[in-house]
């Protein structure tokens, strides 16, 4: 079993890579850490920075140094962060330390959620239904996002020599996401939050009748749907089974449900193009949510072109992650699965509850753990992770 955390480069700056590395490898008991080497912007606070409390990164840079001209030609350019031209080559530095310490070094790229480049590159971002842009949000479909996706992981993967990289929203997005800071009076449901988020992009549509799959008649039928939804005068959900069902709860309505399930075809060929172009050393694995469908997910064949999972089973009770685990499992046909556990209040509560939902995923087969986040929690989780680790028998034993 292979367990690590998430972490930003911010935090192992501020907390120092040998500390960063005595915390996850020794009070832990993990073995690994994945640092966020592409990422969207936020507003985060720092439970134990000693430089600060609050820290805002830049939006939709990356945090390692880009060696070839592999991006010239492209529509779509990186931009490195600020702190690693200030304060250094982060996972350079890293590598190094979980060289020396036996620690893997993960990689965690959030590609197509970028409102830097949504913003300079309009065309390449997800449209709802009324054409309203998502503009930190570029569509799997684009040609111009596709090629920038593709380079971004083999230009990381050739200079760098990480343990696996991780994919982070290389899919459709959701329209509540807790970043995305929609003011919201009227009570958005969950079914007119997918269908606010379903992309109706000329690359979509394009693709879609590609397939022949009929992409204006679904956008006529979710444009009056969510017009009917903005016009009760309390939310009113037409599917609260929507989470069990999933896409067939729109059977009725022929061309948005097969366009529903269309969508899984840009992701799957994206993270296909990704695998295809990476370091063939360096396994690539997808970040998925546990109701990914609404995402434009297709766990089985997601699993087919790269090579594991992440499964993020976030808010999901023990038996849920059992569950969870075994589904992803089933469809994964023998491909790792490794599950994400956060371990923020007040979802997890104590030490009782997270070693719960590890001891249902181990049971379940799980290949791995990988913790949210290192250095948004105060020190005393990193206890209850090893106690949980210890619990199940997968803890990295004490030095
Ligand atoms: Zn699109």
């Amino acid at each position: 079993m292979l367990n690590a955390i998430w972490a930003y480069p911010w935090d192992v700056l501020d907390l120092g890579i040998e500390r960063c590395v005595m915390d996850i490898a020794g009070r832990a008991g993990l073995d690994g850490i994945s640092l966020a080497c592409a990422d969207s912007a936020g507003r985060f606070f720092q439970a134990r920075s000693p430089l600060r409390k609050i820290y805002c990164p830049e939006n939709g840079v990356i945090y390692f140094r880009p060696h070839s001209d592999r991006f010239g030609r492209l529509v779509m350019r990186p931009k490195m962060a600020e702190i690693v031209n200030e304060r250094g080559d982060v996972l350079n530095a890293l590598l190094h330390a979980g060289q020396r310490a036996g620690l893997a070094v993960n990689a965690r790229v959030a590609c197509l959620h970028n409102a830097r480049l949504g913003r300079l590159h309009p065309h390449a971002c997800c449209r709802n239904a009324f054409g309203d842009v998502a503009e930190d949000h570029l569509c799997p479909s684009q040609p111009d996002a596709r090629a920038y996706a593709v380079a971004l992981v083999a230009e990381l993967t050739a200079g760098y020599a990480v343990a696996a990289v991780e994919l982070e929203g290389m899919n459709f997005a959701g329209t509540l996401d807790a970043n995305r800071h929609v003011t919201d009076g009227i009570g958005l449901t969950p079914e007119d939050d997918l269908l606010l988020s379903v992309c109706f992009c000329p690359a979509c549509l394009a693709r879609a009748a590609g397939a022949g799959v009929d992409g204006e008649a679904a956008r006529v039928t979710v444009r009056r749907l969510v017009e009917e939804s903005a016009a009760r005068a309390l939310p009113a959900p037409r599917w609260p089974d929507l989470p069990v069902r999933g896409p067939d709860a729109f059977a009725e309505y022929s061309a948005l449900h097969d366009y529903l399930l269309w969508r899984c075809e840009p992701v799957t060929s994206l993270v296909e193009e990704v695998r295809a172009a990476a370091n063939p050393a360096v396994p690539v694995r997808f970040i998925a949510a546990r109701d990914g469908w609404r995402f434009g997910d297709d766990l089985a064949a997601i699993a087919r072109v790269c090579d594991g999972i992440v499964l993020c089973a976030y808010d999901a009770a023990a038996a849920q992650v059992w569950r969870d685990v075994d589904g992803a499992m089933k469809a994964a046909g023998g491909k790792p699965v490794f599950v994400g556990l956060r371990l923020f209040f007040p979802e997890l509560d104590g030490a009782g509850k997270l070693a719960g939902k590890v001891a249902a995923a181990s049971e379940a087969g799980v290949a791995g753990f990988v913790f949210c986040d290192y250095g948004l929690v105060p020190a005393a989780r990193l206890d209850w992770v090893r106690a949980a680790l210890e619990r199940s028998g997968v803890a990295r034993p004490a030095a």
